[in-house]
């Protein structure tokens, strides 16, 4: 493991996990075992978020997220395992242990030092023959120098092996630049620069590190763009370009634009909060990284039909960590990046000034697709609308936008209030039933929140789990006879299974914080929903011979019930018979 087991069992012992999760939940209900409050990862009004002080997980029955503290810290902070330890570390004034630092750790500081030496690389190159090809566009799309330098823009040459040559000279093995996405694999094994002929864009996190690159062709053929893989130190979905400048910005909110070339202009011209996804359509993380800087976003993606569509869906990842959004509207020009060019930075500010709040977007948006001149037409924008409004958890808010609706609409205030509160109630009594059902109907409880963990045997997967609970609860049932990790019927229980084992054989303790290195997130959230189910340990040793037989029964029987479902289908299918 990386850091020592008497160190993290000191660093878990000192950062209770009431406390942590405390100044981030309000955990004001008590019930059982487990103090409840609202989900931090998901949007909530009934708090189905519970944490359990004496087994110091958490786990939430709405959305599946569990683990031990320092999972907390990873998935609210945004933090690598060994990031949140330190993280947690200084909550305690503990000191982290040098060597701490495991393979991982070494590997991904080399790597750090080799994507700022490409990109210092990169950066030269501007100055030098091969890279004036770059500094011409870069003219020609109005980026001065100065931005250059503020971002740490460059050149990849129109050559095969420039970045791999000069990376040689300075002691980088091709495998190093492989790993960090800067070289492919040709077809004879030999290796080649991943960015050839673009102007480079260094994609910097909030630490200052370089851990990935963008870009953009400077001629020819070939894709638009060219984004780094994921790699050990880059993780598209949960960075954003430019944040790195945009957090320091005084600005007290963030701008959020599609392109690169969108940030740089806007960043140019005094827009010093924008930041852009990479090349992806915004993510939860991403968003979660933006709320720890800001209370506000304000979106201003292209204004053709693919950037409002993403717009659409970015507010609603962004409503969900209680941000206020405004939504930018452009007309006459594709993206910030032109609308700047041709309007001007003024132009850019009043846009700023007018951008709407979303509610207002999203009325606008369903006003304009309707003629109110025709009362057919009215009464669908009334429909509509009003189903909108209903969404909206204000009631003042609601009051204020339906008269604004009535208004439009040319029809009384109290019809329209009444029309958004009888939708509110049905909305909310829907929600409701849908929430009883989810906790009641045990076929949905037994399946994991992940999709692609999904059982394929449910009733298998029963007993597998409680084999793993057994388990986890007792070590020393390690000692009785149990299955191979490969019996197990769904492989992210094998997977929990033998890692739970090997620690118990090898020795360090069965904790979720311990075992967190070792498993992924969804791993980690699925073993804590079993462990958090109630298990009769007084006969553990009969109990687990039980759940061991009817794992293998089941499994035995599902062959059968396969073709008893197929029969059955196949019947109703023909005759239109229901068994
Ligand atoms: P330009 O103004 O030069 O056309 P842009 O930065 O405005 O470039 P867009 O075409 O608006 O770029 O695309 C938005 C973003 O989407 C880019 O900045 C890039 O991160 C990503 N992107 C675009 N095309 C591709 C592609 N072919 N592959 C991967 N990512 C891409
Ligand atoms: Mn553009």
């Amino acid at each position: 493991m990386a850091f020592p087991e008497n160190f993290i069992q000191e660093l878990i012992d000192r950062n209770d996990i009431v406390d942590v999760i405390g100044s981030y939940v309000n955990l004001s209900k008590r019930s059982g075992a487990n103090l409840f409050g609202l989900c931090p990862f998901h949007n909530e009004r009934t708090p189905s978020f519970a944490v359990n002080p004496s087994g110091q997980f958490y786990h939430c029955f709405g959305c599946g997220k569990g683990g031990g503290v320092i999972n907390f810290i990873m998935e609210i902070e945004n933090l690598s395992y060994p990031d949140a330890v330190r993280h947690l570390a200084a909550r305690v004034g503990m000191e982290v242990p040098d060597d701490g630092y495991d393979k991982d750790s070494k590997r991904r500081a080399r790597l750090l030092e080799l994507n700022r030496d490409a990109a210092k690389f990169f950066y030269e190159q501007l100055s030098a023959p091969d890279g004036q090809n770059a500094v011409r566009y870069m003219r020609e799309r109005g980026i001065s120098p100065q931005t250059a330098k503020r971002f740490g823009l460059g050149c990849a040459p129109d050559s095969w092996e420039s970045l791999r040559k000069a990376m040689a000279e300075k002691g980088y093995s091709d495998f190093e630049l492989f790993d960090a996405g800067l070289v492919k694999r040709g077809q004879r094994g030999g290796f080649y620069d991943t960015f050839r002929n673009r102007l480079m864009f260094p994609v910097i996190d909030v630490r200052g590190d370089v851990i990935g690159f963008s870009g953009r062709i400077l001629g020819g053929d070939g894709a638009k763009y060219m984004n780094s893989p994921d790699t050990l130190v880059y993780n598209k979905s949960r960075n954003l370009f430019a944040m790195n400048l945009a957090k320091k910005s005084k600005n007290g909110y963030l701008l959020l634009v599609e392109g690169n070339v969108d940030v740089v202009t806007l960043h140019q011209a005094g827009f010093d909060s924008a930041v852009a996804s990479l090349g992806t359509s915004l993510t939860p993380e991403q968003a979660r990284l933006m709320s720890r800087y800001t209370k506000e976003v304000i979106i201003a993606y292209d204004s053709d039909g693919a950037g409002q569509k993403a717009a659409q869906r970015a507010i609603g990842i962004l409503e969900r960590l209680d941000l206020k959004v405004r939504v930018l509207r452009m007309t006459g020009a594709k993206d910030p990046d032109e609308f700047i060019r041709m309007k001007g930075a003024d132009a850019f500010a009043n846009l700023l000034k007018d951008s709407e709040n979303q509610v207002d977007y999203r009325l606008n948006t369903v006003k304009a697709k309707y003629d109110l001149s025709l009362d057919d037409q009215k009464v669908s924008y009334l429909k509509e609308a009003s189903e909108l409004l209903a969404s909206l958890p204000g009631q003042v808010e609601r009051q204020v936008y339906a008269i604004r609706v009535a208004g439009e609409a040319g029809i009384g205030q109290d019809a329209v209030i009444r029309e958004v509160e009888r939708r509110r109630k049905i909305l909310l009594s829907r929600l409701k039933k849908d929430y009883e059902r989810d906790i009641t109907r045990p076929e949905k409880a037994v399946q994991p929140a992940e999709r692609t963990m999904r059982y394929s045997n449910p009733g298998a997967a029963a007993a597998e789990e409680g084999i793993i609970r057994l388990l986890y609860l007792e070590p020393a049932l390690v000692r009785e006879e149990l299955p191979g990790a490969k019996e197990f019927s769904s492989e992210a229980l094998g997977k929990i299974y033998s890692v739970i084992k090997a620690a118990i054989e090898s020795g360090t303790s069965v904790s979720v914080n311990a075992l967190a290195p070792k498993l992924a997130q969804e791993e980690m959230n699925l073993l804590v929903r079993i462990i958090q189910k109630p298990e009769r340990l007084s006969e553990s040793r009969s109990i687990l011979a039980d759940y061991v037989r009817r794992m293998r029964e089941e499994q035995d029987r599902k062959g059968g019930s396969e073709d008893l479902k197929a029969l059955s289908e196949k019947l109703r299918k023909e005759k239109g018979f229901r068994p």
